[in-house]
């Protein structure tokens, strides 16, 4: 497993393989961030970053780059159909299907935590996490404000 996550002082990005350390030290602000491994192993039950319990399972596939795929088969397709090419349209329309079910089958998830956003990558097989909640997700976003509005 692999965990990717930023420095909670100065949000220098980090990386760390299991077995986890103990402690991080932020290369740039100096801060130590301790960490919790065993929270990451045998199976990870909570954030090894944060301790926080509440973690969600995506595709592990950039959001941008899905949309624009589906963008740019729209077009094409719309401009064959403009010309009359009946069977070109819809192989693009098919093969953008297939491609997306293919991509979907064959994209890893990747295990992100609610609170402090540190990403869980190549983890055993058979863990249980959740899909993306957006009421969990903005209940920790309001969480965040309201401590950032303390200090
Ligand atoms: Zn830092
Ligand atoms: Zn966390």
């Amino acid at each position: 497993m692999n965990v990717r996550f930023t420095c909670p002082a100065c949000e220098q990005p980090g990386q760390l393989q299991t077995p986890l350390p103990a402690e991080w030290v932020c290369p740039k602000c100096d801060q130590a961030l301790h960490l919790k491994p065993e929270n990451a192993e045998p199976a990870l039950t909570a954030c090894a970053v944060c301790g926080n319990a509440e973690l969600y399972r995506r595709k592990d596939f950039p959001q941008t780059l899905g949309v624009t795929i589906l963008a740019l088969c729209c077009v094409a397709s719309t401009a064959t159909y403009f010309y009359y090419q009946q069977w070109w349209t819809w192989s693009i329309l098919i093969g953008s299907a297939v491609f997306d079910c293919l991509l979907y089958l064959l994209v890893k998830d990747v295990i992100v935590c609610y609170r402090c956003d540190a990403h869980y990558r190549a983890l055993p097989a058979g863990s249980k996490h959740q899909p993306f909640e957006l009421t969990t997700f903005e209940r920790y976003r309001q969480e965040q404000m309201r401590r950032k509005q303390l200090q």
